[in-house]
């Protein structure tokens, strides 16, 4: 036991999937179980109280994968104390490496967001527009705490120092595998990378042009289309045929899952090695692809709001939506 890699799993703001991904290695969880000691699994998995990390002696887990966003002010307490207690921390998702999907909601007011979701929802009965309180005295002697809800939504690296990044909403199975097998053997790429293969989705896409018997390469993009509109050739580059892919610039270690079923990459893998800012390279792939004026106007009309779509994963992370 003494020799097993002690590992922790921290979920803040997120959906547990990427969790999901680890319980997906299925036989190869009994291969790796024989290596690691798993001493935290909050609030997912295990019957474990935050106190139960706080008392823990710092450095005293190995390797702490953490997967979220950051927007809660108790996201920011038990991401530092879990830093304090890992001597190696992975940003485990795109959550957590780039704020994820719930990071769009940066874009809107905190107020707004909770007008909707508390009040103006088809399916919300709240004519007093009760909203939820960090502190509420319940029957004038129950003093009751809620996490507070911070303005903006952070990545993990915004709140602390993080030493490896994987991408994926959530991960790929074998990617968790390839990554805990590389951290086993201490075979790791230097502090602040990505444990990513190394490839685009493009690399990985069976429909790539570049790598066709005839060497067709890469044409300009004649139309706009969204995925609602008609069905996609199976075997044509999607990019090719009008439906916006962000496959050129986004890690492939998902093997080009969505491609397989007809649908674009979204971007969830995370940005190739060397790009800083997912939505500002979205934006100039596709923009340096588009043919012609009217093409940009098609894009503009049927991608009314192009920062969601540019940054759907991402949005945290980027340079200019962080002066906003
Ligand atoms: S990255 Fe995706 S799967 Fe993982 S917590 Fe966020 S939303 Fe869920
Ligand atoms: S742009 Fe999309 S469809 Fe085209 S080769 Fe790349 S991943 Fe495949
Ligand atoms: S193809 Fe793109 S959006 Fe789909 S799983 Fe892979 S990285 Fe994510």
């Amino acid at each position: 036991m003494a020799d097993k890699v002690k590992v922790g799993f921290l979920l803040l703001g997120g959906c547990a999937g990427c969790e999901m991904a680890v319980v997906d290695l299925s036989e190869k969880l009994v291969d790796v179980l024989q290596h690691i000691e798993v001493v935290f699994w909050a609030p997912t998995a295990a019957d474990v109280k935050y106190t139960d990390l706080e008392s823990m002696e710092d450095g005293f887990i190995d390797v702490a994968f953490i997967d979220g966003m950051v927007r809660l002010d108790e996201h920011i307490h038990m991401a530092n104390v879990m830093r304090k207690k890992a001597k190696t921390v992975i940003a485990f998702g795109v959550c957590a490496a780039l704020g994820g999907t719930a990071g769009m909601g940066s874009l809107h007011d905190k107020n707004d967001l909770f007008e909707k979701a508390f009040k103006n929802t088809p399916t919300t009965d709240n004519p007093d527009g009760v909203f939820p309180q960090p502190q509420c005295l319940v029957d004038g002697k129950y003093d009751l705490t809620l996490p507070a809800y911070e303005d903006k939504v952070r990545t993990l690296n915004q709140i602390i120092d993080v030493d490896y990044y994987i991408g994926g909403c959530p991960p790929h199975h074998d990617h968790v595998a390839a990554a805990v097998t590389a951290l086993l053997t201490g075979n790791m790429p230097p502090k602040g990378s990505w444990i990513t293969n190394g490839k685009a989705v493009c690399d990985v896409c069976e429909r790539n042009p570049a790598g066709k018997e005839n060497g067709q390469g890469r044409a300009m993009v004649n139309q706009i289309l969204r995925t609602i509109e008609g069905e996609p050739d199976k075997e044509i580059c999607l990019l090719q045929q009008g439906y916006l892919c962000f496959g050129p610039i986004t890690q492939g270690d998902c093997g080009g899952l969505c491609l397989k079923v007809n649908i674009p990459c979204r971007g969830c893998g995370g940005p190739i090695p060397g790009n800083h800012d997912y939505g500002a390279q979205a934006l100039s792939t596709i923009g340096s692809i588009i043919k012609n004026e009217e093409i940009t106007h098609q894009l503009m009309e049927k991608y009314p709001n192009l920062a969601k779509f540019f940054y759907r994963y991402a949005l945290p992370s980027g340079t200019l939506p962080r002066r906003m």
